[in-house]
C-alpha cells in the first residue's frame, strides 16, 4: 500500500470511528489533510466549531491565521499536512481528555505520522506537544526544535492562543519564520543518515558475487 492509499483507508476509519465518547457529539470527524509525501506534518488539538461542520482541519478564524504564519515559513497550506490529536470536537471545545487522546492517537495519528514520515512534526499548543514532550511547557521551549525517537518535533503556540492573548503573537511569528532553517537542517541531516545508493557503473552487491 501507498501512504497515500494508508491516509485514506485510515480517513474512512475515523469517519466511521465510535472509539470514544467524541463520536456522539461530532457532525463530521475531521481526519487531516495534506499531501502524503509532505516534508512538514502540524498537528493542533482537536476540530473546533468551524472543523466539526466542515469536515476539515483548521478552516476557522486559527486556519485563516495559520495559513498566513505558514507564509511566513514561505509554505503553501496544500503543501503540508494538517492534523489533529483528536479527530472528533470536544464538546463546548473543552480540553481532549487523556483516555481520549490516548484511544485516538493509538488508533490514528500515529499511524498518519508512521506513512507520511515527515522530517519535521510541527505541534500547535501543549496537548500535541504533549505528546511528543510530555511535562514541558509551551511558554519556555516554544519554537525550539529537538529529535524525539529520530524525528524532529518543533513545539509551537496554538494559533487560537495567538489571537486571544495577541502577546503570543510576535513570538509565533518569529517561531514559524525560523522554520525554513530548522526544516533544511532536517532534511540535512536525514540524507546524511540515508544509506548510499551506489553509483550507477557500479553493479548492487549481489550481482557483484556472480
Ligand atoms: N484548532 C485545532 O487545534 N485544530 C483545528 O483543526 C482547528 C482549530
Amino acid at each position: 500500500m501507498t501512504a497515500s492509499d494508508i491516509l485514506f483507508t485510515i480517513a474512512q476509519e475515523v469517519q466511521r470511528c465510535t472509539a470514544c465518547n467524541l463520536h456522539r457529539g461530532r457532525t463530521r470527524a475531521v481526519p487531516g489533510e495534506g499531501p502524503a509525501n509532505a516534508r512538514v506534518m502540524l498537528i493542533g488539538e482537536g476540530p473546533g466549531y468551524h472543523e466539526d461542520r466542515q469536515g476539515r482541519p483548521f478552516v476557522g478564524p486559527s486556519g485563516q491565521f495559520l495559513t498566513d504564519l505558514l507564509a511566513l515559513a514561505g509554505l503553501r497550506r496544500d503543501e503540508v499536512y494538517i492534523a489533529n490529536v483528536v479527530k472528533c470536537r470536544p464538546p463546548q471545545n473543552r480540553d481532549p481528555e487523556p483516555d481520549e487522546i490516548e484511544t485516538c492517537t493509538k488508533l490514528f495519528l500515529m499511524r498518519q505520522i508512521a506513512a507520511i514520515d515527515p522530517a519535521v512534526i510541527v505541534t500547535l499548543g501543549r496537548f500535541s506537544m504533549g505528546l511528543f514532550l510530555p511535562g514541558e511547557r509551551i511558554s519556555r521551549i516554544h519554537g525550539q526544535p529537538r529529535y524525539v525517537n529520530g524525528r524532529l518535533i518543533v513545539p509551537m503556540i496554538h494559533p487560537a492562543a495567538a489571537l486571544h492573548q495577541p502577546q503570543n503573537r510576535p513570538l509565533l511569528e518569529e517561531d514559524f519564520r525560523r522554520l525554513p532553517a530548522i526544516l533544511a537542517d532536517a532534511e540535512r541531516q536525514r540524507s546524511a543518515a540515508a544509506p548510499a545508493t551506489p553509483p550507477a557503473d557500479e553493479p548492487p552487491e549481489q550481482l557483484r558475487l556472480f
